[in-house]
């Protein structure tokens, strides 16, 4: 049997019709930039998130660059960051100028670790950049208290954690801002690329407006107040995302239910750690990730077996030759290293079959035995 990591044409499969439909409607009106699906899109998905604001850009990234860029992070500023993420996560602070200072994660949730936070505060801190990695909201609440006291600015990256929630409330409105990607992998993903930044204020928001769009107002589009950017979401993709985002709780909670029955037959399998949800979070199972020792054989006898597992990520980010020699390399962020050694990622998408999740769990237990052995 082949299980791939996810399965995007089940998807694009139930939902054909509306997608023709949503796509020829872009075609006839010719509207291919900044048309009416963009902005209804915004709309819909800012109450979504429950924030009154949202700007849609280019690409995930760019929602992290325009964002710090919008909240002022600049050059003479550090941002803290978890170094067990997508590169994303720190490049945005470089583009802007400032500096990526890496933290520590914790193992239960491989996010951003509060007490390393703490650690690497210096007076020139400005920023922290949460990560819900894998679709687990990161611990909030301690790094906004952290954020009042000194005057910080916290931006989420929620790439990988639409309709999450932290206690309740939906990842995207728990920070100053939050970005999100719907980069074509994602629980929300458009037919290329796509992105939003979200937020609750509106002077963030307008910058934003300005920046995606060459740094023009919108009245008078050849004048320009910054230097901005061209980072706009296609019409296209909006009108795609619109189609797809009355879908997306659905989706998360067949993923909640797959994860479930990977818990049923995996639990107490020694050896293996599952991912277990802290008590005040809504996982939405971007990724199912497991940790184990001997990960990288397991996942090459898997692979050899016809089961996509994945590795995420398999180095950290301090580690990473993009970034000089004093930002990282040599830094110890134990608990990071520890994950990036032993995380493994395993199929996970709403449109699987029970069939296909029980030959993954037996394939797995039964390599993780094997190895043992011999
Ligand atoms: C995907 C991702 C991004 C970047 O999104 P793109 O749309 O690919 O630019 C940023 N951060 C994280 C954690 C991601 O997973």
């Amino acid at each position: 049997m082949f299980v791939p990591l996810l399965d995007l044409k089940a998807q694009l499969a139930a939902i054909r019709r509306e997608v023709d439909e949503a796509i020829r409607k872009v075609l006839e009106s010719g509207a291919f930039i900044q048309g009416a699906e963009v902005q209804e899109f915004e709309v819909e998905f800012a109450a979504y998130c429950g924030v009154p604001h949202a700007v849609s850009v280019g690409n995930g990234t760019d929602a992290l660059i325009l964002a710090l860029r919008a909240l002022g992070v600049g050059p003479g500023d550090e941002v803290i960051v978890p170094t067990f993420t997508f590169i994303a996560t720190a490049e945005c602070v470089v583009h802007v100028g400032a500096a990526p200072v890496f933290a520590d994660v914790n193992l239960e949730d491989f996010n951003l670790d509060p007490a390393s936070v703490q650690e690497k505060l210096t007076p020139r801190t400005r920023a922290i950049i949460p990560v819900h990695l894998f679709g687990h909201p990161a611990d909030m609440d301690p790094l906004l208290r952290l954020a009042e006291e000194r005057g910080l600015v916290i931006l989420e990256d929620a790439a990988q954690a639409h309709g999450a929630r932290y206690k309740g409330k939906r990842v995207g409105g728990l920070g100053h801002a939050a970005a999100f990607s719907f980069y074509p992998s994602k629980n929300l993903g458009a037919f290329g690329d796509g992105g939003m930044v979200v937020t609750r204020d509106a002077r963030v928001a307008e910058k934003l407006r300005c920046l995606r769009n060459h740094g023009s107002a919108k009245e008078d589009k050849y004048r320009h107040k910054v230097v901005g950017y061209n980072s706009r979401l296609d019409t296209l993709q909006a009108a795609v995302l619109r189609v797809k985002l009355p879908h997306l709780d659905r989706w998360n909670a067949a993923r909640d239910r797959w994860a479930e029955e990977y818990r049923k037959r995996l639990e107490g399998v020694d050896g293996l750690i599952l991912p277990r949800p802290r008590p005040w979070a809504e996982h939405v199972y971007h990724l199912f990730v497991v940790r184990l020792a001997g990960r990288d054989r397991v996942a090459e006898a898997l692979r050899r077996a016809g089961v996509s597992a994945s590795i995420y990520y398999p180095a950290c980010l301090h580690e990473q030759e993009a970034f000089p020699r004093a930002v990282g390399r040599g830094l110890s962020l134990p608990k990071a290293s520890q994950a990036a050694r032993e995380a493994l990622a395993l199929p996970l998408f709403a449109e699987m079959s029970r069939a296909q999740l029980e030959y993954v769990a037996e394939t797995l237990v039964g390599s993780m035995g094997k190895l043992k052995v011999s």
